[in-house]
C-alpha cells in the first residue's frame, strides 16, 4: 500500500513526537513511523528522567542553545499535558580541590548559557541541605533549575496530543530505503510505500545511517550504553535532589536519584557497544554502577533493586546535535544525534522543526488547534469520595488488576483506548504503571493480556510483552491435549 502525507518523521522517540504534535498546529498533513511497536521505544523508554538545567553543555553549541530552552519549556509542556514532572533541583558534588575547580568551571559555563541560580556550596550547608550523602564530598553544584520527568509519558502525551490534531502514527515500519525525487522522497518499509514532501529525521540510533542516506555524507555514530537500578518505592528516597558527581568526557558520571513515581534510580555506566539494540544489562556494568552510587550515598543497598535497565546513547563523533535542513538535500530536516540532554531539548527541538517545516511548505497554522485532553487521574491518586465517585460511574475501577502499584481495570482501558493506545504488556504498564511495582507483572501481566485481547480484538495468543516475538502464551490447552486437530503449533 502507498501512503502519502506532506511530512514524513522517521522515529517516535520524544524528539518525533515533539517535532508531530508541534507540526500538527499547521496545515500540512503528518505521519510518524517507528520500527518499534509503540511511542518511546528507542533512547527514550531507558534513561535518566533529568531535565537538566544546561550547566554542562559547551557554550555556543546546538547542545546548550536547546537544553536551556527545552527545559525552560518543559513545565509549561508538562503542565499542559497532564505530565509528571517536578522541580527538584540537582547537585553536582565533589571530594577534592580539583572537583571544586570542575565545579567551578560548570558553573561558569552555566552562567554564560542563560542557567540561572547556580552556586557553589559547601560544607555545612551541603550535608544540612542531603544529610545522606557521603561525609568526603566536600562541594557542590547547587542546581536548583534542574528538574525530573517520566521520559516515556512525556512521549506518549506528545504523541495523543498530536494524533488528536490529526497526525497518523504508524508501527513496525522500519525504514529500507530512502530516496529523493521531483516532488520529495519515497521511503520504502517491508509492506509499504510512503511519498512525502518533507522528511523528517528522529531516528534516534538510526539517524547517523538515514543521515548518510539522504545527504551522501557518512556521519559516524557511537553507540554508548548506560545501565541502572530501580529500587522499590519502599526505599526511603536518600535525597530531595538529584546528585551527580563531576562529569567526565564519557558523559554526567552515575546519578542517585528520586524518580517523578517515588523510585530511587541508580546510574548510567557508559560503554561503547556495537550493536544499538543491545540493551542488555551485565554484572560488570551493574558492579560498576553500584559502586559509583555508594561513592554519593554511602548507605546504598540494592535489597529492594526491582529491575534493572539500560539504553543506548546516539553519540556522534563531533559531540553535538544536528538539528535543522540536511545541507544539500531540499525538503530533508534531522534531529540527528540526540543524545542526552536530548530528553530536556525535546520541546525546543521539536518546535524549531516545526517552524523551519512550515516555512518551507508555506503551511499557515491552523485556525482550529485542539487542547490537549486531559488525562484520567488513576484512580489510586483521587481521594476517597472521588474514587467512589469514580467506581458508580464505571463499576471496571472495583477490579484492582495490578496489586503493587495498585491500577485498575478501568485505568488499563483508559489507557488502550487513548489517541495513541497501548497494544502490548509493556505500552500499558508504561501508561498506568500495571507492572512497574515489586512484583514486575508476575502477578497483573495474564490479566493485562486478556483486557488487551478484549479491548483491541486480537487473540490472546497474539498479545506481546513489547511486539515482535514477545507473545506471552504459547498455545491453548485444548491444542496442546489435541495435537492431531492442527493445534500443535500454538499448543
Ligand atoms: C542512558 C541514557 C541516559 C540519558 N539520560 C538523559 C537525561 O537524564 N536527560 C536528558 O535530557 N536526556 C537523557 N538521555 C538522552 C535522551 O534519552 C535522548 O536524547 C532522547 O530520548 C532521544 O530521543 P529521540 O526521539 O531522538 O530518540 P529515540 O527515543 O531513540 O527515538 C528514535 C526512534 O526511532 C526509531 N527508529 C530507529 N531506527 C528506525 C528505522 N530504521 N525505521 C523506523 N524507525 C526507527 C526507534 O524505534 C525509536 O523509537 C539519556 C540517554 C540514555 C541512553
Amino acid at each position: 500500500m502507498v501512503f502519502t502525507s506532506d511530512v514524513l518523521i522517521i522515529g517516535a522517540g520524544v524528539v518525533g513526537c515533539a517535532t508531530a504534535r508541534a507540526l500538527s498546529r499547521y496545515q500540512c498533513s503528518v505521519t510518524v513511523l517507528d520500527r518499534g511497536c509503540d511511542v518511546a521505544e528507542g533512547a527514550t523508554k531507558a534513561n535518566s528522567g533529568i531535565v537538566h538545567a544546561g550547566y554542562d553543555a559547551v557554550p555556543g553549541t546546538k547542545k546548550a542553545f536547546y537544553n536551556v530552552r527545552g527545559a525552560e519549556m518543559m513545565p509549561e509542556v508538562c503542565r499542559t499535558l497532564g505530565v509528571p514532572y517536578d522541580q527538584c533541583g540537582a547537585l553536582v558534588i565533589g571530594f577534592s580541590p580539583e572537583d571544586r575547580d570542575h565545579l567551578a568551571r560548570l558553573l561558569d559555563r552555566g552562567v554564560t548559557n542563560g542557567v540561572s541560580g547556580l552556586r557553589i556550596i559547601e560544607d555545612p550547608e551541603l550535608h544540612e541541605l542531603e544529610p545522606n550523602l557521603n561525609p568526603e564530598a566536600k562541594y557542590a553544584l547547587l542546581v536548583p533549575t534542574s528538574g525530573i520527568v517520566s521520559p516515556y509519558e512525556l512521549a506518549f502525551a506528545l504523541a495523543d496530543h498530536a494524533a488528536l490534531n490529526g497526525v497518523s502514527f504508524r508501527f513496525h515500519e522500519a525504514y529500507l530505503s530512502v530516496s529523493q525525487e521531483a516532488e520529495g522522497f519515497i521511503v520504502q518499509t517491508r509492506d509499504h510505500l510512503y511519498h512525502c514532501r518533507v522528511l523528517i529525521n528522529c531516528a534516534g540510533a538510526s539517524s547517523a545511517d538515514l543521515h548518510t542516506r539522504l545527504s551522501g555524507e557518512p556521519l559516524k555514530m557511537i553507540h554508548r550504553r548506560g545501565q541502572y537500578y530501580l529500587l522499590d518505592r519502599a526505599v526511603a528516597a536518600p535525597f530531595k535532589r538529584t546528585i551527580f558527581q563531576c562529569p567526565s568526557v564519557m558523559g554526567k558520571g552515575v546519578l542517585v536519584s528520586p524518580t517523578v513515581h517515588g523510585n530511587v534510580l541508580l546510574g548510567p555506566n557508559a560503554e561503547d557497544i556495537g550493536d544499538p539494540l543491545d540493551t542488555a544489562t551485565t554484572q560488570e556494568g551493574l558492579d560498576f554502577v553500584l559502586s559509583k552510587a555508594r561513592r554519593t550515598w554511602p548507605g546504598v543497598s540494592t535489597r529492594l533493586n526491582i529491575t534493572n535497565f539500560s539504553g543506548v546513547r546516539a553519540h556522534l563523533e563531533g559531540d553535538d546535535f544536528l538539528v535543522g535542513p540536511v545541507a544539500g538535500v531540499p525538503g530533508a530536516f534531522e534531529a540527528a544525534g540526540i543524545e542526552s540532554p536530548g530528553l530536556s531539548s525535546a520541546p525546543a527541538i521539536g518546535q524549531d522543526l516545526a517552524v523551519q517545516v512550515a516555512a518551507f511548505l508555506g503551511a499557515a497554522e491552523k485556525e482550529a488547534f485542539v487542547p490537549a485532553l486531559p488525562l484520567p487521574t488513576p484512580f489510586r491518586e483521587l481521594s476517597p469520595e472521588a474514587q467512589r465517585e469514580a467506581l458508580r460511574n464505571d463499576p471496571a475501577h472495583g477490579n484492582i488488576v495490578c496489586r503493587c502499584e495498585v491500577v485498575t481495570e478501568a485505568d488499563i482501558r483508559a489507557a488502550i483506548r487513548r489517541p495513541v493506545g497501548a497494544t502490548t504488556i509493556d505500552g500499558v504498564k508504561r501508561r498506568t504503571r500495571a507492572g512497574m511495582g515489586r512484583c514486575q507483572g508476575g502477578f497483573c501481566s495474564p490479566r493485562v493480556a486478556a483486557i488487551i485481547a478484549e479491548e483491541t480484538g486480537i487473540s490472546m495468543l497474539d498479545v506481546t510483552k513489547d511486539g515482535g516475538d514477545s507473545r506471552l502464551l504459547a498455545g491453548t490447552v485444548e491444542a496442546f491435549l489435541n495435537p492431531e486437530e492442527g493445534g500443535a503449533e500454538h499448543a
